[in-house]
């Protein structure tokens, strides 16, 4: 084989790979459906008929139940303010404690400040990065209210042992699915494993329509309150008639007819799209696992996994060189994605720091400057953010776990094969990468 290209030498390829497109004549000709109509949002923040959305959000909200086997899905702009609406659904108040994940998006962790709970970071697995049962059980008090799990990666959370620890303790599990719409634990679909769940319509996600969220869960009142704090809960309650209005500060988290009937076009498509992404996963697996210092991450028994992004790890033991390291030489030998070259090749060394090394948690400065909510009169816990606290986390992200995103939907075998030369040709030459 030829030099390595951090070398001077010729590079695996020069290409860049294909663009992720999720959209095509279908969401245009939706799209064109409710511009033809000419009603983009058919929202009204009081309590009336239209206090529900249009037509479009009500049949997505129908759809997305009826594919998901839940009973209640609504829909939101965003899964960041699907989570808050969960938040406040579950009922969560200031010196409430949440348990969250370290290893996500840092919504799924903000989620929890924002009716004014304190985020308690648990550790995760070491296999699967999703939240730790026996690290969660070891977090929780008195004041602890709910737990956010995340199916990071597209990967299920360990949902046997955490609902069994959450029953036990009278505590709601949240479950962010942004990263794993169509995964499945057992007989159940990721997002409805626990009390109530989230997906995300961003443009990364499986399916998108820009920018959006679905809320869904089996309960009728906390769907009730995610309806409320979408749009101006404050101002419904009273003519509505709620007894019960707590964290009832409503939002506009209200998802427009065009997202929606973008959404709906999507979530057509899924299927397709996550039996591809799985096929092209397990392909690349197939091939990488032969190199003997990376092992593609296993898959939880009795789930599925959706790869939102593929995640590996590396033993540099084995390899003699570090996981950046050797990761700078694969780049070199690979190429940006289209419409996105400036973010480079799309292979990373680790996830993100453990979020608690963030300034909110190392400052403990949210609301105001005074602490809120982690300290004062109504919090009658300690909370930590020390470097140690999650010693999983700090290594796989330190040393060991890589991601790949060059195996989605618009990926070809031999963009695939590409991919998987520039591994093997780093390995064989791994005593250069230095
Ligand atoms: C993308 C993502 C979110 C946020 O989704 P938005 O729709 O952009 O708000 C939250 N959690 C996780 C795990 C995500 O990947």
């Amino acid at each position: 084989m030829s030099r390595l290209a951090i070398k001077g030498g010729k590079p695996v390829r020069r290409k860049p790979f294909p663009f992720y497109k999720t959209v095509g004549p279908e969401e245009k000709r939706a799209v064109m459906r409710v511009i033809d109509k000419g009603i983009l949002s058919d929202f009204l923040g009081s309590w009336h008929k239209r206090f529900y959305g249009g037509h479009e959000v009500r049949r997505l909200e129908e759809e997305w139940s009826r594919y998901f086997k839940v009973k209640h899905a609504i829909a939101v702009n965003s899964c960041t303010s699907g989570l808050y609406c969960a938040v406040a659904a579950v009922g969560v108040e200031p010196g409430d404690e949440v348990i969250v994940s370290p290893y996500t998006m840092s919504a799924s962790a903000t989620a929890a400040l924002i009716f004014n709970g304190v985020p308690i970071f648990a550790d995760i697995e070491n296999d699967y990065f999703c939240l730790d049962p026996a690290s969660v059980a070891s977090r929780i008090t008195k004041r602890t209210k709910a737990i956010i799990t995340v199916d990071l990666f597209g990967q299920p959370y360990d949902a046997a042992k955490i609902n069994r620890i959450a029953r036990s303790k009278g505590l709601f599990v949240i479950e962010d699915a942004a990263q794993a719409p169509g995964a499945r634990y057992k007989d159940r679909y990721a997002g409805t494993l626990g009390d109530i769940g989230v997906y995300s319509l961003n443009c990364h996600k499986h399916i998108q329509c820009g920018e959006g969220g679905v809320v869904v869960t089996n309960d009728a009142r906390l769907a009730e309150k995610v309806r409320l704090v979408r749009n101006h809960a404050e101002a419904v309650v009273g003519k509505k008639g709620e007894k019960d209005i707590v964290n009832m500060i409503g939002y506009n988290f209200r998802m427009t007819e065009l997202e929606a009937a973008v959404s709906r076009e999507q979530l057509k498509k899924l299927r397709r799209f996550v039996h591809r992404r799985i096929e092209n996963c397990n392909y690349i697996a197939s091939k990488l696992d032969k190199i003997p210092a990376i092992s593609s991450s296993p898959t939880r028994n009795g789930a599925r996994h959706v790869y939102y992004l593929q995640p590996f790890k590396f033993d540099q033991r084995i390899a003699g060189v570090h996981r950046d390291k050797f990761l700078n030489a694969v780049r070199a030998e690979l190429a940006p994605t289209r419409l996105s070259e400036g973010l480079g090749v799309r292979i990373w060394s680790g996830y993100c720091s453990p979020l608690y090394t963030q300034p909110v948690y190392q400052k403990k400065i949210a609301y105001g400057k005074k602490g809120f909510p982690f300290m004062g009169a109504h919090y009658k816990g300690k909370v930590s953010y020390s470097q140690g606290i999650c010693p999983n986390v700090e290594r796989i992200q330190k040393d060991e776990l890589f991601l790949n995103d060059l195996m989605h939907t618009s990926f070809t075998k031999k963009d695939l094969n590409d991919v998987i030369a520039a591994f093997e040709k780093v390995w064989e030459h791994r005593k250069e990468v230095v």
